[in-house]
């Protein structure tokens, strides 16, 4: 028998609409070159329906994509909202890729308008003279000067244009978004998101027991709107009334700096990298009286326990790790204390930061070891994650991917264990670890480990070719700028003796200034892999 309940679409309409009735006065705030600029969510709905007249009459059809190639800022906001609303699809691309991939997604895509920030110009205009799918370039003024030749000026287009009252009913499961994977082997991956995803999606983030994102928060994401709808953060603030900060272009660790004492966002959201480098300025800024963040929801690697811990107890602020691909929408599991680890104290609660948490409701996980079969949930036992739910991928755009999707779950690549309460260990990525004697070394955990010791800012492990044991882990380290000349290979070796087999110690440690990022901030081990396959590692 059938229910009887409603069944209107679950829609990016929904959040529009319930952003300009209910949240029309909670503010986005941006960082511009001319300072901050504010404007109320409806006036950003507003904004949006014109968007969308000016994108129809550009000729702007439903099913097309759309594409940004922007900062995160107020303008990137309102094409989130209206691209769906108006049943094309917002296809974000990532500003920081090679020339080569943009060329290659913004053809694969087949992305019709392009909305580009002034400021990014000179990297768009050689990627525009390659592709020829752009039938129309929409320019955002974040920088000074007027738009280029042959493009249009966003605030001109708006201004000109009166708001759409009507918008369609866009069925949920139609594609409201696209956005493609860092690709770390072969051609990038698209991911297509449907309006069904991306809403149910959005309300998992507004949990209590996930990030629990509430009307009386105001969040900053530092995580870019490319990166995986931005981890859902500017659909939940719309659903929720929650506020929203953005730091348009101005990264530097001084500029979010400012952003938080001008704004005094409740919630941040970064990749760990951001979290480093920030933790000395946030542990002065905190000399001068307590932060205004309840949490910083990080995530994209592991967090090292390290940097938890000192922002626990020396920023006064915790990290809720959080873990997820763009393939996951992205968030599939996120790390927040059950009240049995409370009761069980505090070493329990120290035990889940090497944890990624629990799957949040709406995604079911299971471990499947080299076997094939189900592997036990016992906090030893390791396996393959995969995943199931209505936010997670089926399938990649126009790509066969057989291998990648099975018997309708998601092959994540991860290698993890889950304990008895559901919490799982990533150990490493399959191809992050460390094959040595036909045994794994988590090249986490070690990183984890090295990141502990306090002369380290940051430390890559990658597995380097052995004749005897196939692969061995080479340490690579960045010291903390005192530290700098003076840590040596055998004070990180003497310091990580005692606290792994002996089998798991690095052959050998090479220090570095940075560890190299991709082009979302996570340390790029293949750069790492290939700077030093033929590094010699000393004779044990
Ligand atoms: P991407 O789709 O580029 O965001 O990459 C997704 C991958 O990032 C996952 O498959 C994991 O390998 C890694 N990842 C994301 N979050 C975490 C985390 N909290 N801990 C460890 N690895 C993570």
């Amino acid at each position: 028998m059938r229910g009887l309940m409603q069944t209107l679409p679950l829609n990016i309409a929904w959040i529009l609409r319930r952003a300009e009735r209910l949240q029309a006065k909670k503010t986005v705030a941006t960082r511009t070159h001319e300072g901050t600029a504010v404007a109320t969510y409806g006036q950003v709905c507003e904004r949006t329906r014109k968007l969308v007249t000016a994108l129809r009459e550009i000729g702007v059809r439903p099913g097309d994509r759309v594409a940004t190639f922007s900062w995160n800022h107020q303008q990137h906001l309102e094409c989130y909202l209206g691209v769906p609303c108006m049943g094309a699809v917002l296809h974000t691309l990532n500003i920081r890729l090679f020339e080569k991939d943009l060329v290659f997604i913004v053809e694969h895509a087949e992305d019709k308008v392009v909305v580009v920030d002034k400021s990014l110009w000179p990297v768009w205009e050689k990627v525009a003279a390659r592709v020829r799918c752009v039938q129309a370039t929409i320019v955002v003024p974040d920088a000074p000067g007027p738009a280029p030749p042959g493009t249009l000026d966003y605030e001109e287009l708006i201004a000109a244009r009166s708001p759409v009252r009507e918008l369609p009913e866009v069925d949920e499961n139609e594609a409201a978004a696209l956005c493609y994977t860092s690709g770390t082997t072969g051609n990038p991956k698209g991911v297509l998101y449907s309006h069904r995803s991306n809403y149910l999606h959005s309300l998992a983030l507004t949990m209590a027991d996930a990030i629990g994102i509430s009307e009386s928060d105001r969040v900053l994401p530092i995580v870019p709107l490319f990166h995986a709808n931005a981890w859902g953060l500017p659909y939940a603030c719309l659903l929720t009334g929650a506020e929203l900060v953005f730091p348009g272009r101005h990264m530097s660790p001084q500029s979010l700096l400012e952003c938080l004492r001008e704004r005094r966002p409740s919630l941040a959201a970064g990749v760990p990298s951001v979290w480093t480098s920030l933790l000395e300025p946030l542990k002065q800024e905190k000399e001068r009286g307590p932060l205004s963040l309840r949490a910083i929801l990080c995530g994209g690697s592991a967090v090292p326990p390290a940097l938890q811990k000192a922002y626990e107890s020396e920023v006064g602020v915790p990290i809720v790790q959080a873990w997820g691909m763009t393939e996951t929408s992205p968030l599939a599991s996120l790390c927040c204390p059950l009240a049995a680890h409370r009761e069980r104290g505090p070493e329990a609660l120290d035990a889940l930061r090497t944890s990624q948490g629990r799957v949040v409701p709406g995604v079911e996980i299971r471990l499947v070891g080299d076997d094939g079969k189900e592997a036990a949930w016992d906090g030893r036992s390791q396996g393959e994650i995969q995943v199931r739910g209505p936010w997670i991928a089926s399938s990649y755009y126009k790509e066969d991917a057989r291998e990648k999707f099975q018997d309708g779950w998601l092959r994540t690549g991860d290698v993890a264990s889950i304990d008895g309460d559901g919490y799982m260990r990533i150990a490493d990525r399959t191809k992050d670890l460390v094959k040595s004697g036909g045994e794994w070394i988590s090249s986490v955990a070690l990183e984890g480990l090295i990141m502990s010791h306090p002369s380290v800012a940051e430390a890559a492990v990658i597995g380097v070719p052995h004749p005897k044991w196939d692969e061995r882990p080479l340490a690579c380290v960045v010291p903390r700028p005192d530290a700098r000349g003076r840590l040596t290979r055998e004070e990180i070796l003497d310091f990580l003796r005692p606290k792994v087999a002996k089998w798991w110690l690095p052959d050998d440690v090479v220090f570095l200034d940075e560890v190299p990022k991709t082009s979302v901030g996570k340390f790029d081990k293949k750069v790492l892999r290939e700077r030093f396959k033929n590094h010699a590692l000393p004779e044990k």
